[in-house]
């Protein structure tokens, strides 16, 4: 993300925090920044190195903790496969995450459907199972690695 892209981001989480009675702490905002400047997903352990670049270094805890918020509330993703996190470029809350990833250069790219495509979402609904959320990662490589 660009600056201008993650000022705005953390505009969003302030205003988002203020309207629902959430508190808006520093290891929040400092963790989304860090994980939103990022270039490839990012580990918990590098985002605690990062954050100690720019202030005290933090409590493993409370950077798990700032991580587990930030997740439950749409702000970013957790990249399963790679144990790593992304910032949200989708802007809202979503049920479901979609992934590109690269396995070269590990370029990740969020690709945004609001729903589970119809065929899956019928498979899903015969099996009677009640979905709380989805994940989707397509690995391979990406434009410029091919080249
Ligand atoms: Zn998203
Ligand atoms: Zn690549």
């Amino acid at each position: 993300m660009t600056k201008k892209e993650i000022q705005k981001l953390i505009r969003t989480l302030e205003t988002y925090c203020g309207d629902k009675g959430l508190r808006y702490t520093p290891p929040r905002r400092i963790t989304l920044e860090v994980i939103a400047a990022s270039k490839r997903p990012i580990g918990a352990y590098d985002v605690i190195e990062e954050m100690g670049k720019v202030t005290d270094k933090p409590k493993p805890t409370t950077v798990y903790r700032a991580i587990e918020f930030l997740q439950e509330h749409g702000f970013i993703h957790k990249i399963e496969s790679l144990s790593a996190f992304v910032a949200c470029h989708a802007g809202h809350n979503h049920e479901g995450s979609q992934f590109i990833v690269c396995n070269d250069c590990g370029t990740v790219e969020e690709v945004h459907l609001c729903h589970l495509p119809k065929d899956l979402q019928k498979k899903v609904d015969n099996t009677g199972f009640k979905m709380a959320h989805w994940n989707t990662e397509i690995h391979g490589t990406c434009q410029q690695c091919q080249a």
